[in-house]
Formats: C-alpha cells, structure tokens, sequence
C-alpha cells in the first residue's frame, strides 16, 4: 500500500536534492507535485489542503540550518506534517481501573472487525492479559462461528449467544459476556459488533445500545483502508452515530491507493491505533504515525539519522566541517579525529547503519568502526607535530616511527590511520558534493 504515493513523493523531494539553495519557486514546484500525489492517493481534499498550506507556510519561513542542507529541511517538514495528518503520537489503550475493560468494534460488514478481534486477543494476550471475545454480531449469518475458529486461533475464550444468555439480541449478549468476564477473571473484553455494507440508522442505533450497555473505555473504528474516498463519510457516520476514541486501519496490505485512510484520523482527530496488514491472526502491528509518514517517504529511518545528527553536532563546528570538506582539500587530521569524536557522539554507529537506505560501501567501511578505535587515532594525532597534522604528506618514514613510539602503538597502526585519513577525506569530498552534512553520509540515498 502506498507504493505509488511513496514514489511521487519521494521523486517530489529528490528534485530539491544537491541544490544549495532553494528558491520559492522549487519549493512551490515540490509541493504542487506531492500535492497532486496525495490527491490522485485519495486523500481528502481538506486534508490535502491543511498539509499543503502548512508545509509551504514552514518551508517559507524555514530557518537557515547548518546542519540540514534545504533539501533535508524541507523532507523534515513533510515528515513532521504528514505525521501531523496521520495523528500524531501513538496513544496506549485505556484500561479500567477496576472490573473488566471493555473495547467494542464498530465498522461496516467486511471492514475486518471479527478478524481484527482475534488479533487484538492475540495481542493483548501476550501483553499479559486473559481477553475474552464477545460475538454480538448477531447479523451476519456464521459472524459467531466465525469468531469461535478467530478465537481457538488465537487462542483466546469466546462468549457466544446461547440459550439464556440472549440469542437474537446483541445487547444482551454483550452485557451478559461482560458479566461473564467479572465472574470468570478475564480482565479485557473485546465486543466484536455487526456491521451492514453500507451506514445505515439501525445498526448505528444497536451499536450505541451496546455501547451504552457496557460502556466500553474504548470504540475502535475499522476502516478498511481500500474503501477510497467513502473513508471519510463512513468515518464521519459513525463519529456521529456511535461514536470512537480510535481507529484501527484494516487491510494495510492491499495495494489500493489507500490515501482515504490516511484521511480519517485528520478528519475525525481521532488517533490510528492500530494497523492490520494480512489476514493470519499475527498480520497485525501498533501504528506508529511517524514510521508510516518514512514509510510513505521512503527514507528508511533516515529522519531518526537526522534527528540524531541534529542533536549531536554543534552547529558551529558543522558548519566549518561541511566548508573545508567541500573546499580545497584543507581536511586535515585534527579534522578527522574531531570527525571521529562526533561520530561516536551520534551513538552507536551500527545501529544507524541500518538506517541509511543504500549507503552499501560506505555501510561496509563504517561496519567496522569500533569505537576503541578513536581513542587510539586521538593518541597518534596527538603525537604529531602541527605540522605534520595539517599536512600529513611530510610524514616520511622516520617520522612515522616517531609518532609510533610517541602514541605506544606500531609504525603499522600509524600507517593505517594514514590509510584511513586518505579513504575517509575522499570519501567525504565525494558526499559533500552529493549535499550531505558532514557525518551523515549523503542525501537521502
Ligand atoms: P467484519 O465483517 O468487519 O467482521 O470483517 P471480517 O473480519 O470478517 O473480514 C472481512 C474479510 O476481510 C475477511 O475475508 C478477512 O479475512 C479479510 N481481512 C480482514 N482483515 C484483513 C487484513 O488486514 N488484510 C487482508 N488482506 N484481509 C483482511
């Protein structure tokens, strides 16, 4: 799902790459073209407009940073918007404070509730609870057996309609399954409700009635996030009719366009909760706005690289770096070794490895950092002349042992880190040239 959304976006913002500066008139162009893309995605038009006007207005009045190169500014911006749009931060599940929770699952027929209610069990089952599933959907001919093979799949209890415990009224049947966890210890209950295929008043109407019989801490509204632009008039009705603390998008895995969903939370200001992605019981996930927002923008977790970098770098020295990198070669080994301590600053170069989308070569050279290691380049430059650290050419063989008795390591180690020193400024030439801040290798990848 957002396959081609991501693209057009992605492609939006990579015009803006390698520039140094952006006029209003590249920001505009970028922003018309995602714009569009959210559009043609199906995303509601108020949405589309709220997003845009305030990227526009953010990227107008954007601050000068040393650290972000303007493209990487204006991705930051999208970023933070589009995970705006989707809601935001991720807020837990209420709990009650005493007797059973009750989450109840509104949403048309087909938009994925009963399935939605085993994988929720499932969920909340490994969280450390006993759930028990409740079938009120009384509607839909096999909805209760349905839930019965969902449950034993899951492998959480199910509270069927049977003799006594109300067949044929819904309400009923949910009051009595709640009663049922009080008296068995299941501490959360998951009413699993009927749907029709299209909004309609009696269905509205029993799902208040339940609602109003168990009074649940939370509603979840699922939306299968294929249904296109009725997303939002679906959303809305049921906003009205019954009623929903959270949204839970069905069907993440399909390949529709799949923008309406993205609408819903917008529209309603009501927070997704949580993502369905495939029909097994485990093809479920928390959703995360901000990871979705990199998903849609293809970045891998490259705003966390940049976050990161932000916090690490003192802007000042950033600066400096990125003008002697891209400048005439004056990169000398007081510069590497500081380039080095930052490095270790920004954590644990492995893990932001695996952040930066296809930095394959440069993956491999850094794979190999070891942190010890900049305490010992820290040794050998200190054992260097001035001199010799501005212009490490002299640095002939008898020079070489010196610093290596001077820093207590082999002529072979001071050899490396001359090496190294060669590969690393080269490097960083080729990827200021490419816009990157220095440490962050390149653009986006
Ligand atoms: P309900 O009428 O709201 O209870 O919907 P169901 O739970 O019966 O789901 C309707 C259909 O959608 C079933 O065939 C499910 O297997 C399927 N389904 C539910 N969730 C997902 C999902 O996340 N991905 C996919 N691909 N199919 C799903």
């Amino acid at each position: 799902m957002f396959a081609s959304l991501s693209d057009r976006i992605t492609q939006a913002l990579s015009s803006l790459r390698g520039k140094g500066r952006l006029s209003d008139a590249d920001i505009a162009a970028s922003i018309g073209e995602i714009r569009r893309a959210l559009l043609d995605a199906d995303v509601a038009l108020p949405v589309v407009r709220d997003f845009t006007a305030t990227v526009r207005e953010r990227a107008e009045q954007a601050e000068l940073s040393k650290v972000l190169n303007p493209a990487q500014q204006i991705v930051k911006i999208v970023h933070e918007e589009l995970t705006r749009i989707l809601g935001g931060h991720t807020r837990d599940l209420r709990f009650a404070k005493r007797g059973p929770t009750v989450y109840l699952l509104a949403g048309l027929q087909g938009a994925g509730k009963t399935t939605l209610a085993g994988k929720l069990g499932k969920w909340l089952r490994e969280q450390g609870h006993t759930p028990l599933l409740v079938a009120a959907d009384l509607q839909r001919p096999n909805a209760v057996q349905q839930l019965q093979i969902v449950g034993d799949g899951a492998g959480v209890a199910v509270w069927a309609p049977e003799p006594g415990n109300g067949v044929g009224n819904p309400v009923e049947v949910a009051r009595t399954g709640v009663q049922h966890a009080r008296d068995a210890f299941y501490d959360v209950v998951v009413v699993d409700t009927a749907g029709r295929l299209g909004v309609d008043a009696e269905m509205m109407q029993q799902a208040a009635d339940i609602r109003d019989a168990v009074d649940p801490q939370e509603i979840l509204f699922v939306i299968d996030a294929m249904i296109g632009q009725d997303a939002v008039t679906t959303a809305n009705a049921f906003a009205e009719g019954v009623g929903f603390t959270g949204v839970v998008l069905s069907k993440l895995d399909g390949d529709a366009r799949g923008g309406a969903a993205l609408s819903v939370a917008s529209i309603t200001g009501v927070p997704v909760m949580f993502a369905s992605t495939g029909e097994k019981v485990g093809d479920f996930e928390r959703f995360h706005a901000d990871r979705m927002a990199s998903r849609i923008l293809d970045m891998g977790d490259v705003m966390t690289l940049i976050e990161q970098a932000e916090r690490a770098f003192d802007e000042e020295q950033a600066a400096e770096m990125a003008a002697k990198i891209a400048g005439d070669g004056d990169f000398t080994l007081e510069d590497f070794l500081v380039q080095m301590q930052q490095m270790r600053q920004l954590g644990s170069m492995k893990k932001m490895l695996g952040m930066l989308p296809g930095m394959g070569q440069i993956r491999e050279q850094l794979e190999n950092f070891d942190e010890r290691e900049v305490d010992r380049v820290e040794a050998i430059v200190r054992s260097m002349t001035p001199e010799e650290r501005r212009t490490p050419k002299i640095i002939n063989g008898s020079r070489r042992s010196r610093i290596a008795r001077g820093s207590g390591v082999t002529v072979t180690e001071v050899n490396g880190l001359l090496d190294r020193f060669e590969q690393a400024k080269t490097m960083m030439r080729s990827m200021a040239r490419g816009g990157g801040a220095p440490g962050v290798p390149g653009g986006f990848g």
